[in-house]
C-alpha cells in the first residue's frame, strides 16, 4: 500500500540525514515492511513494558535478539521516551510496539515509525554499540517525535520530518539531556541544506532530502520564534504541537496540512502556522538565515558555537531549550 512506500522512504531518507549511514548498508532485512513489524509484535508478548506517565512502550526483541545488552537498550528506551514526553507534555502515544532489531556492528542506525495498524517503531542497535553510542544516540528520539503529529499526504512529508528534525534536539535538551550548544549546532550546520536550490519549487511536493528534513526543520523554527514574539514568550510551536497531539491522537490520524496548521494556530490564539504554510507550500521559500540566527544570538566561531545574549532574540533562543515550566 501507498505507506508502505512512505515508509520505506522515510527509512532510506534517515540514512541519509545521518551521513555517515552507508545507505542501506544492513543485510537483507526481515523486518523492512511494515506488514513484517506488526505481525511480529503481535505474535510475540512483549519482552519488556515500559510505563512513562500514563503510556506503555511495548518493546520486543526481534528473534530474540541476541548478544545485545538488554538492560542498556531498555534503559536508553526510557531516555529517549522522557525527553520526547518532556517537550510533548506526555509521550505523545498511549501504546507503542517498539521492535529492536540486533545488527553485527556497533552502531544504531535507520530506524522508522509506522501508524497505518497501531503506532510502531522499528530501530537496528549493533550488538557491539557502546555507552557513548546509546548516549549520543538521536534516532530513538527522531522516530518516538514521529508520534506525535498525524500522518499528512506523501507530498508533505517536510511537516513530518521537518518536526522530527526540529523537535528531536531540544527535547533532548529540554530534559537535560544534551547541551544547548548542540541544539544550535545541529541547527547552524543543517538548516543551510533545506534552502531551496534554483529548481526547487514549495515544500510541497519536494523530494530532495534536504529540503524535506531541513526544510521542514525551518519552518517549525520560524513558526516557533513568531508564536513567541507574538506571546511574548507566553506561547509556542510546542504549545501548538502538543495541542495538535492530544486533538490527532498522534500518527494513526490521516489529516491535511490544513488540518494541522489549524488545530496548531488555535491553540495559540495566532495564524502563524497557517500563514507561513500558505507562503512555502507552492513557492520556494529561501529563508533569511543569517539574519534569524544573528537575532536568535547564536553563531560559530573557529568551529565553536558562540552566543550573544545581547542580540534581540536571545530570550527565545534562551526559551526554546529551557526545561518546561511545570
Ligand atoms: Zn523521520
Amino acid at each position: 500500500m501507498a505507506l508502505s512506500t512512505k515508509v520505506s522512504l522515510l527509512a532510506a531518507a534517515v540514512g541519509v540525514l545521518a551521513a555517515s549511514s552507508p545507505l542501506l548498508a544492513q543485510s537483507p532485512d526481515k523486518y523492512a515492511e511494515g506488514d513484517a513489524i506488526y505481525a511480529a509484535l503481535r505474535q510475540s508478548p512483549p519482552d519488556a513494558r515500559l510505563t512513562i506517565g500514563g503510556s506503555e512502550i511495548d518493546v520486543l526483541f526481534a528473534d530474540g535478539a541476541p548478544g545485545l545488552d538488554r538492560a542498556r537498550v531498555l534503559a536508553w528506551v526510557r531516555t529517549s521516551a522522557t525527553a520526547v514526553s518532556t517537550y510533548f507534555g506526555r509521550f505523545p502515544a498511549q501504546r507503542v510496539g517498539l521492535l529492536v532489531v540486533a545488527e553485527d556492528d556497533d552502531r544504531i542506525r535507520t530506524g522508522t515509525t509506522f501508524g497505518y495498524a497501531g503506532q510502531a517503531i522499528r530501530i537496528h542497535v549493533g550488538r557491539r554499540a557502546d555507552a557513548d553510542t546509546f548516549h549520543s544516540d538521536w534516532i530513538l528520539v527522531h522516530e518516538m517525535t514521529h508520534l506525535a503529529l498525524p500522518t499528512v499526504p506523501r507530498r508533505s512529508l517536510w511537516l513530518q520530518e521537518g518536526e522530527a528534525t526540529y523537535v528531536e534536539p531540544i527535547a533532548r535538551a529540554q530534559a537535560g539531556q544534551l547541551d544547548p550548544k548542540e541544539v544550535w549546532r545541529w541547527t547552524l550546520v543543517g538548516m543551510p541544506k533545506g534552502q531551496p536550490k534554483s529548481d526547487d519549487q514549495g515544500l510541497d511536493g519536494t523530494h530532495a532530502w534536504g529540503r524535506i528534513y531541513w526544510g521542514g526543520a525551518a519552518f517549525w523554527l520560524q513558526a516557533d520564534v513568531r508564536i513567541r514574539q507574538r506571546t511574548h514568550g507566553r506561547l509556542s510551536v510546542q504549545t501548538a504541537m502538543q495541542a495538535i497531539n492530544r486533538k490527532s491522537g498522534g500518527n494513526v490520524a490521516d489529516w491535511s496540512v490544513d488540518q494541522v496548521m489549524a488545530a496548531g494556530d488555535a491553540a495559540t490564539g495566532g495564524t502563524e502556522l497557517s500563514e507561513l504554510y500558505a507562503q512555502v507550500k507552492d513557492a520556494p521559500d529561501r529563508v533569511d538565515l543569517d539574519t534569524l540566527f544573528a537575532q536568535l544570538g547564536v553563531g560559530m566561531q573557529d568551529g565553536q558555537v558562540v552566543f550573544d545574549d545581547k542580540a534581540p532574540l536571545a530570550w527565545v533562543r534562551r526559551q526554546i531549550t529551557a526545561p518546561p515550566k511545570a
